[in-house]
C-alpha cells in the first residue's frame, strides 16, 4: 500500500516543538500555539514587505497621480512572495494542530460568516457596522 503524506505530515516533520506540542500537555499546546500565531504575524508582515517594495519600486508619476498597478506589479518579486506565504503557511497549520481545527473547518465557518455578513454579496457599509451582526457559535479550546 503506497502511503502519502501530506502537508500537516511535512510541517510536523520540521516544527521544532512538535514534540512539545504532542507531549507537552495543555502547556505545550499553549506554547506552540503562542509560539506559531507571533509566527503567523510576522511572516504575513513580510508578505506586506514584498508588496509594499513593489509600491516603493515603481516611479512616481509627476503631478501626483497614483503609480501604475503595472509598475508596481513588476516590482513584485514573485518567487519571494511565494516563499513568504509558504511560511504563512506553515505557521498556520502550527497554530491549526495546536488548536485541533481543520483547513476545511475554517473555510466552512470562513463562508458562513461571510454569508451572514454579506447576504446580498460585499456591502460597505456593513462592513463599517457589525453590531447587528449574527454570532456564529463559539466555543472553549479547553477539551476533556
Ligand atoms: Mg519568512
Amino acid at each position: 500500500m503506497i502511503q502519502t503524506v501530506g502537508y500537516s505530515d511535512i510541517v510536523s516533520m520540521r516544527w521544532c516543538m512538535m514534540d512539545e506540542l504532542v507531549e507537552g500537555g495543555d502547556c505545550g499546546r499553549l506554547a506552540a500555539m503562542q509560539h506559531a500565531a507571533l509566527m503567523l504575524a510576522s511572516e504575513a508582515g513580510e508578505v506586506a514587505g514584498i508588496v509594499q517594495k513593489g509600491y516603493q519600486a515603481a516611479p512616481v508619476p509627476v503631478g501626483g497621480e497614483a503609480r501604475p498597478a503595472r509598475d508596481v506589479l513588476a516590482g513584485i518579486d514573485r518567487a519571494k512572495l511565494l516563499d513568504e506565504l509558504g511560511d504563512v503557511r506553515f505557521a498556520m497549520e502550527i497554530v491549526m494542530l495546536a488548536a485541533g481545527v481543520t483547513i476545511d473547518e475554517i473555510e466552512r465557518r470562513n463562508v458562513a460568516k461571510l454569508s451572514l455578513r454579506y447576504p446580498a454579496g460585499f456591502d460597505p457599509e456593513r462592513s463599517k457596522d457589525r453590531s447587528q451582526e449574527p454570532l456564529l457559535h463559539s466555543g472553549s479550546m479547553v477539551t476533556a
